[in-house]
């Protein structure tokens, strides 16, 4: 079938040069047949209790692409697990054809420095709207996947006027699945529950190998591999001026949430995005009505200050970035709602009755998917059709945008950042330089040694000037953050603080542990525009024996390599001659594998300066144990487990019957349960999960109960090391009766509120498990632990790592209550028999981002 569409596909585009000639009069593009979604899979999408498999998309897609000429598909690369992610080009053929030149004018328009207005005004008539929309990042929100075949066969064979406006007006970027691994493993799960009492169940793991429903909170840092594809089209690529990405939400709220969003809002934006979001939410939301679609809602519930995943980072990049949220059925099978079941209580749609953003309550009733795909359509048709319309408006906005920000990033201060190439951890701070460059921000690099007031910046530092089209991202993840405590942000009748949707702060610098100087004038001094990721290579001196710099994280990556390949690593226990506490110690090893591991990890084997008479100890290669769970996963298990393959730290998953077994030392030197509420690692499911999780089969039930307990502690007794990341650490102390508490535990949040925001520590890095630290820096708090070691006999056997500063703790985000934490341990060794419980209070490796406690979390299983 595919081979005659080529054959087909062939014969239209010699057909079309001919038209071009003027031999021919031209076809109608209906005259060539398009496979309707409904043929080619069997049933109409969004049928109850059928949901069409990725790999049967992408089929569908490729068939499209061999009937239409107004289709051009793009394999970006494998996902995760080795499936196609695609990008659907939708368009007239002059457009594809043309695409080079629109690609042109897309990055003038985006970037216009040095372009007179004249010249622009002529691009805004030759140039196209460039719209991109995703589906089903999150793979248990089945309905935008279900519906993207469906809106591009009505774009591909629809005939009228507003179809024909979009496709000479639009480029429109599809990408049909933002998840495809996430979508087979639920379509697999959900087909093999169909017709059980299980029917519609949520899938017991992760929907996502690594990040489960976090993929969405990667639109900065960029470390899942669908991640990169998206920043190459959205950042680097193109430009698009809006993008919608496709969501579900809970069943008992809204049919349907659409732009703008509510308050409050982040700030640095361009001021215009807010108000394209409210002008494309308005025809969205008036093409919805017109269509008889009930239970809309808009301007409530998800505000405009999120995360950093797509829909909200996008606007930082001058993209209209905006979200639909539809009301979920179980997953392809229908759900029942009766009127009193509905519900508001969210942000700005208190109730469950008519408000004008909310004019048309759905009564209740059933609730299909086809529910869902048809009111999806509808609004991704209205995105195109708006900007189809209003073309030149659409583009003469994305002039603004970009102009007006480069010329606030000129006039505001601090005018730029200054990154020095000379720093603790210098090969972390090129991380972060080349994941801002995947973000297409624009980085120079001086060629000369740079001074700026008293500070000296060798050649090779770093520089960003705020004057460029992504001032607003920039100024977000490189200068302090404050998240607002006002109307918005505290609940109206209790004043109680309101949680921001997720962080309340996304500053990648202080995450990475990255020294960044706000620079209020740009200074004089020649430098470079980087124009590809920064190269680091490390070299290997000459010499018997070699040092690795303890303070880069990519040491324990090189270490680990070391170690797999059977070479002899030592550690240093202190300050010595060339030597800091903790640096690394090869003494041997065949010159070649140490070149390809220097090259690997950026990290430079030095030549080791003097003799090594005592003070060091030969690293052990610890075997580790991740625990992991059922229940959906565990989504800092799944990031956990990417980090560990990241730095090349060999593991194992660790599940409950193997807990339950016991002996555990017998097989494992470290065990990580990773952030957790105890109640789940137990197995004693909260009241507020019941509902959901009991439609789980028994054999994806998880919890390790007293025999785990048991086991665990057996471990830790007889020699093992149980390291417990935020909320876990609460089943250590409560279940081992270590004498640590949280001091948090029962305050009030009037008292106490601390949502995802950095605070400033000591390390006390003469510690083993803090080597390579500085004395001082910050962490990420996001679980509300701080410790109190409570008197006892043996005070001794609890060891402060980390400690709270004593005032003025916020450097970004949101603390209220700032003496409950003033001086406390936030990170506690706590001995144990022959073995230890390491107590992690912050989250030292919050989704791959936090690179800046990385190595302490890296000490507590290389040491
Ligand atoms: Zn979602």
């Amino acid at each position: 079938m595919i081979q005659n569409g080529n054959l087909l596909r062939a014969l239209r585009i010699s057909v079309l040069s001919l038209v071009v000639f003027g031999l021919l009069t031209p076809i109608a593009p209906g005259q060539i047949k398009i496979t309707s979604p409904e043929e080619f899979f069997g049933f109409r999408l969004g049928s109850d209790r059928k949901i069409a498999r990725w790999d049967k998309i992408v089929d569908y897609f490729k068939l499209l692409e061999n009937e239409s000429g107004h289709i051009k598909v793009v394999n970006m690369g494998p996902s995760t697990m080795g499936h196609p992610f695609l990008l659907v080009i939708i368009s007239s053929e002059e457009n594809l054809a043309n695409l080079d030149r629109l690609q042109t004018i897309n990055a003038k328009l985006s970037d216009p420095r040095g372009i007179a207005e004249a010249e622009i005004k002529g691009l805004i008539k030759e140039g196209k709207a460039v719209i991109c929309q995703s589906m089903s990042l999150h793979a248990t929100e089945i309905g935008g996947t279900q519906m993207a075949p469906e809106l591009t066969y009505d774009l591909l064979s629809r005939e009228d006027e507003e179809t024909r406006r979009i496709l000479d007006n639009v480029v429109f970027f599809l990408i049909p699945s933002f998840n495809p691994d996430g979508q087979i493993m639920v379509t697999d799960w959900y087909n093999k529950n169909l017709g059980t009492e299980y029917e519609g169940a949520g899938l017991p793991w992760l929907y996502h190998k690594y990040a489960g429903h976090d993929n969405n909170r990667d639109g900065d840092f960029l470390n899942l591999v669908e991640s990169g594809y998206a920043a190459k089209i959205m950042y680097r690529d193109w430009v698009p001026q809006a993008y919608i990405d496709h969501h579900h939400m809970g069943s008992y709220g809204a049919r349907l949430y659409i732009p703008p969003y509510c308050d409050p809002i982040r700030p640095y934006a361009d001021p215009l995005i807010w108000r394209e979001m409210s002008w494309y939410g308005a025809h969205i939301a008036y093409k919805l009505e017109e269509n008889g679609k009930t239970g809309i809602l808009n301007a409530a519930q998800y505000p405009g200050w999120g995360h950093f995943g797509w829909h909200w980072i996008t606007p930082f990049h001058n993209i209209a970035g905006m979200l639909t949220e539809s009301a979920s059925a179980n997953l392809a099978s229908p759900i029942y709602i009766h009127p009193e079941q509905l519900e508001g209580r969210s942000r700005l749609f208190p109730e469950y009755e008519a408000q004008s953003t909310f004019p048309h309550p759905w009564p209740g009733g059933w609730w299909r998917l086809r529910d869902v795909v048809e009111q999806k359509e509808i609004s991704a048709w209205a995105l195109l059709d708006l900007a189809a319309r209003n073309k030149e408006t659409v583009l003469w906005n994305a002039y603004l945008k970009a102009k007006r920000q480069t010329e606030r990033g000129s006039q505001e201060k601090p005018e730029a950042y200054v990154v020095p190439i000379n720093q603790h951890d210098s090969l972390t701070a090129i991380k972060m330089i080349n994941t801002l460059l995947l973000s297409g921000v624009e980085v120079k690099q001086a060629k000369k040694d740079l001074v700026i007031g008293n500070a000296f910046y060798p050649e090779g530092s770093f520089m960003i000037l705020l004057a460029q089209p992504k001032m607003g991202l920039i100024r977000n993840l490189l200068g302090r953050t404050n998240y607002p405590d006002n109307y918005w942000t505290r609940d109206k009748e209790d004043g109680d603080p309101l949680r921001p949707y997720d962080l309340a702060t996304h500053t990648m610098n202080e995450f990475m542990g990255v020294r960044v100087d706000p620079i209020a004038e740009v200074p004089e001094g020649e430098f470079q525009i980087l124009s590809s990721q920064v190269p680091a290579t490390g070299e290997v001196e000459g010499g018997e024996g070699h040092v690795l710099d303890g303070r880069l994280n990519a040491s324990f990556k090189a270490v680990n390599l070391l170690l797999e390949q059977g070479v002899k690593v030592k550690r240093a226990d202190q300050a010595m001659e060339g030597l800091l506490p903790g640096d690394f110690i090869v003494s041997a090893g065949p010159i070649e594998a140490l070149k390809e591991i220097a090259e690997k990890t950026g990290v430079s084997f030095k030549a080791l300066k003097s003799e090594i008479n005592g003070g060091v100890h030969e690293v052990k290669k610890s075997r580790i144990g991740l625990y992991q769970r059922y229940y959906g996963g565990n989504m800092d298990e799944g990031w956990t487990r990417l980090l560990l393959e990241m730095f090349a730290f060999p593991y194992a998953t660790l599940m409950d019957a193997e807990i339950k077994k016991g002996n555990l030392l017998a097989r494992y030197d470290v065990i990580i349960l990773p952030d957790d509420s105890p109640e789940m690692i137990m197995g004693e499911i909260p009241e507020r999960y019941r509902r959901y999780l009991s439609s789980v089969p028994p054999e994806y039930r998880s919890g390790i109960g007293k025999e785990g307990i048991d086991a665990l502690k057996d471990f830790v007794e007889k020699g093992g090391t149980l390291v417990t990341l935020g909320g876990a650490c609460e089943f250590a102390t409560g279940k081992f009766e270590l004498r640590v508490r949280n001091t948090l535990g029962d305050l009030p949040s009037k008292e106490f509120f601390c949502p995802g925001s950095t605070l400033k520590v000591n390390f006390e890095n003469s510690h083993p498990l803090a080597h390579g630290m500085p004395s001082e820096g910050v962490v990420l708090f996001n679980t509300n632990l701080a410790f109190d070691i409570l008197p006892g006999q043996h005070n001794e056997m609890y060891e402060t790592v980390v400690r709270y500063q004593e005032r003025d703790l916020l450097q970004s985000g949101w603390l209220i209550g700032e003496k409950h934490l003033s001086g406390k341990p936030a990170m506690v060794r706590a001995k144990l028999g022959k073995g230890e419980v390491i107590l992690f209070g912050f989250r030292p490796q919050l989704r791959c981002q936090t690179y800046g406690t990385f190595k302490l979390f890296f000490n507590a299983l290389l040491r």
